[in-house]
């Protein structure tokens, strides 16, 4: 009999800082149930991110099986989930997975692993405690993005861990290609172990990139480790996301392995890695002044990301440091995107392409302190519906939703206008509405830093400028009150030891 396979998932990054967010913040980006998981996964440009989609064709590729869709739930990074929600969400896959147990062979799962509620800290540990609950100790893999927090329980209660390597996140659908062929393997009665080791370095966001850096060092040491050694199945090494503010906060190696004395020793050789770099762990940002005075005088290309107000970490999208200094300043022949602020794009729409009106951003109640209001003269250039396929980077090939979206021209600034809050990591997000980014002296994102893989063919490493402005995703970790992060660590507290 061909195998018969769960398949689950609950994906979400969660800033402890940021508003809750609630089942409509996972309906609009991807909730979906049963078959329609697998017809989603199967579809030339789906819903969800790569890992179900890489898994389910793989699959495909490789035997026969059968899958058993429950319930897929992710969203964009938000704050804590609403646990009522969450509860709800349980409960589906209780149900679903008590009505599978003795029918499935194996299950699989999609996480983040940086997921809250308002009342957990671990929710996916939560999730993989239910599935082996329900479904005993059959082969059960978990795929994690590279911002995962690791709890002992997200390492213990599965048989594979399997963590994205790249930053910006390129190889979600590998990683789920690579599940498939672990799944394989168990399903043929090959047996995992697995280890872990944690250290105190919280890292700022802007300092775990994978094409150079500190962090791409150790990761690729992993790589190497296991193309030369057929023991070690597969090496992550999870960043963490600092935002999250969890006891189990913290860089982890986590090794998945046929021979425990393996795993515990490359486990160890990759924090020694890991540790013996910390001080480089840390945020180099421009001063808004300065990027401004850049965006004024330079006279090469530049991309400005605005690190501190990324929607991929629970940013709102809407803080107007940047722009507010920009126009002020009269900046020429630059592109904001994207701004999330849906009144400001319903009235552009009454007012018509070609219509000139005040557009005063952040006129509804604010979401939080840095969400302020900004006023200025401007002229509706396009409107869209806001469905784009992804073109370029982490959301190549996925369908896309931005809600209704405006292009304004604000003096020498255009400026794209987005109604469902989205991190600006593809050109097509502007390039949809007719704008032509290459002719651009100057592009500004609300991203932190996987517009690099979409804006790569723009702007190389050396014309990017992160800036330093307010926001809740501020690499500048001493501006937050810490509630929960294991103290001493680094960067925050020199005297942090192992
Ligand atoms: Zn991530």
């Amino acid at each position: 009999m061909s195998p018969r396979i769960a398949l689950l998932g609950f994906s979400i990054e969660c800033n402890r800082f940021a508003p809750i967010a609630t089942e409509a913040d996972f309906a609009y980006r991807c909730l979906l149930r049963g078959d329609a998981i697998v017809t989603d996964a199967r579809s030339a440009s789906p819903q969800a991110l790569g890992e179900m989609p890489g898994f389910v064709t793989a699959m495909d590729a490789t035997g026969p099986w059968q899958p058993r869709p429950l319930t897929l739930a992710m969203a964009e990074p938000n704050g804590p989930v609403d646990h009522a929600f969450f509860e709800s969400l349980m409960e589906e896959w209780r149900i679903g997975l008590r009505a599978l147990r003795g029918q499935v062979e194996g299950a699989f799962c999609v996480m983040h692993g940086a997921g809250l509620t308002t009342v957990l800290d671990d929710p996916e540990g939560a999730v993989q405690a239910l599935v082996r609950a329900e479904l005993g100790e059959i082969p059960f893999i978990c795929t994690y993005d590279l911002h995962a927090n690791v709890s002992d329980a997200n390492v213990a209660l599965n048989d594979a861990y399997v963590g994205y390597l790249t930053n910006p996140h390129m190889d979600m659908r590998a990683r789920g290609e690579e599940s498939a062929g672990l799944m394989r393997r168990l399903l043929k009665g090959e047996r995992f172990v697995r280890a872990h080791r944690r250290l105190p370095i919280v890292a700022p966001t802007v300092s775990l990139l994978t094409a150079q850096g500190p962090y791409a060092e150790v990761i690729n040491l992993g790589q190497e480790r296991r193309a030369a050694d057929t023991r070690i199945v597969n090496v992550s090494v999870m960043a963490g996301f600092a935002y999250g503010d969890t006891p189990f906060n913290g860089m982890c190696a986590i090794v998945t392995a046929t021979h425990q004395g393996a795993a515990d020793a490359l486990t160890d050789e990759l924090a020694d890695a890991a540790w013996a770099r910390r001080d480089r762990f840390v945020a180099k940002l421009t001063p808004l002044e300065e990027a401004t005075e850049r965006a004024m005088t330079s006279p090469t290309p530049l991309a400005f990301a605005d690190v501190a107000d990324n929607p991929g970490g629970g940013g709102r999208g809407n803080t107007m440091w940047l722009l507010e200094a920009f126009h002020r300043a009269g900046v020429q022949g630059a592109v904001f995107g994207v701004i999330h602020d849906p009144a400001l794009v319903a009235e552009a729409k009454a007012v018509g392409v070609g219509g000139q009106f005040e557009a005063r951003f952040n006129r509804a109640a604010e979401q939080d302190p840095f969400s302020r209001p900004f006023a200025a003269e401007a002229e509706v250039k396009a409107l869209s519906d806001g469905h784009v396929t992804g073109r370029r980077g982490i959301f190549a090939g996925t369908a896309m939703q931005l809600g209704d979206t405006a292009w304004l021209r604000l003096g020498g600034i255009d400026v794209v206008v987005i109604s469902q809050r989205t991190q600006c990591a593809d050109p097509a997000f502007l390039e949809h509405l007719g704008i032509d980014v290459g002719a651009a002296r100057c592009v500004v994102v609300k991203s932190r830093g996987h517009f690099r893989g979409g804006f790569d063919e723009f702007f190389q490493h050396e014309q990017i400028v992160e800036v330093d402005a307010p926001g809740l995703t501020s690499p500048i970790l001493s501006r937050f009150d810490w509630t929960k992060l294991p103290r001493p660590v680094l960067p925050l507290d020199q005297d942090a030891s192992r």
